[in-house]
């Protein structure tokens, strides 16, 4: 990666789709717009959010994940043997349907508006999930580029439905193999295609860590998987490293947060990193990107060497965090962490959804930009 400064400003990934975007993904879905029509539409957006990343001080840029429904969905168009299936359309194959429902009734989210990839088949890489755009944003920023991709156990978590999945996995260990296979083949597109740093998405630790036997988010369209915690995190850490084993030249981090579904805090997971220290601590990954703004998180601490990507803004609110309470979150890290091993971004994406976004884009980039000041004042 080119040399970046202290306190490097970056994002967690999505960004707000910008109204066109929207509009062309709704009308795409309607087969009403053909995909060279939706690409245009999309590059169009992709290079827009890339100048204004640039213009705000951002120091590794993203695609704002804007060609993805949500953080993990979109595999579903690029992977074999998956099938996008709506919370609703799940009821109908689950077997504990009263729990399913109860399930969405506690999350504050429309069974109909959010969409899970299920696994049916043979899991294998039919297109790259995020090689070719990351091409193309190579082509349009000049400067670091951070690539996103869901985690490998978020990903078997999340596709590993027994009453749909078991004809070709009968576990979901056996399931975790092939996913594990193809994000190490997703990390080396990612490297020849030149990304500085890929983000792996492990949202689901925290629930795993803070509820264990009760999986109280969409995300896990398989029920209570009633395993011991602590075999799901020791499986979750060595899927992880299995996955990043061997690769060179990337910074690669692991981002975890308590929900980021609703502006409903009260939905979302509440509980420190404590418990999720150990493991965190042996995934061979550079850097942690956590979230600290919400106080749901709980207190700051140290994971042995690891870098953090610090949370100083919470993307899910419109008051916009003062450049001085930001900077005094960051002088308050250094306890813990050198200054070169502190990099600033909000608690989480601004987007989740692609028709569901937690907040503005004018909101979102004042927070981004309040980050940069407090950058600046910190190098300084
Ligand atoms: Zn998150």
């Amino acid at each position: 990666m080119s040399a970046l400064p202290l306190f490097p400003v970056t994002t967690v990934g999505s960004w707000p789709r910008p109204p066109q975007v929207q509009g062309a993904l709704r009308q795409f879905r309607r087969g009403r717009m053909d995909r060279a029509e939706l690409d245009r539409v999309l590059d169009a957006a992709v290079i827009d959010l890339l100048r204004l990343q640039a213009d705000l001080g951002c120091d590794i840029v993203t695609d704002g994940e804007l060609r993805r429904d949500n953080f993990y969905s979109f595999v579903a168009d690029r992977l074999a043997g998956v099938r996008l299936m709506t919370l609703a359309e799940m009821i109908d194959v689950v077997e504990d349907k009263a729990g399913f429902e109860r399930l969405l009734q506690t999350l504050d989210v429309p069974a109909y508006s959010i969409s899970s990839p299920i696994c049916t088949g043979r899991v294998a890489r039919r297109d790259a999930l995020a090689a070719d755009d990351l091409r193309f944003v190579r082509r349009h920023a000049d400067g670091p580029v951070k690539v996103t991709l869901p985690g490998p156990y978020l990903l078997t978590r999340a596709m590993f439905v027994p009453e749909l999945t078991r004809a070709c996995y009968p576990t979901k260990e056996a399931l975790a193999e092939d996913v594990v296979a193809l994000l190490r083949s997703e990390l080396a597109d990612l490297a020849t295609e030149g990304a500085d740093f890929v983000q792996f998405d492990e949202p689901v630790l925290t629930e795993v860590a803070f509820s264990p036997g009760r999986t109280r988010t969409f995300m896990c369209a398989a029920l209570a998987a009633r395993k011991d915690p602590a075999e799901e995190l020791e499986l979750a850490v060595s899927l992880m490293n299995r996955v990043v084993d061997g690769t060179q030249g990337m910074r690669i981090g692991v981002h975890v947060c308590r929900g980021n579904w609703s502006r409903d805090e009260t939905t979302l997971l509440t509980g420190s990193y404590q418990p999720l220290a150990p493991y965190l601590e042996r995934l061979d990954v550079r850097q942690l990107v956590l979230e600290y703004a919400t106080e749901r998180a709980g207190d700051l601490m140290g994971f042995g060497d690891k870098e953090l990507g610090m949370g100083v803004v919470n993307p899910r609110t419109d008051v916009v965090e003062s450049v001085a309470a930001i900077r005094a979150a960051v002088e308050d890290a250094l306890r813990f962490y050198a200054p070169d091993r502190i990099f600033l971004n909000p608690d989480c994406g601004f987007g989740t959804f692609s028709n569901r976004p937690m907040n503005t884009a004018d909101i979102a980039a004042a927070k981004v930009s309040a980050m940069a000041s407090a950058a600046r004042e910190l190098r300084g």
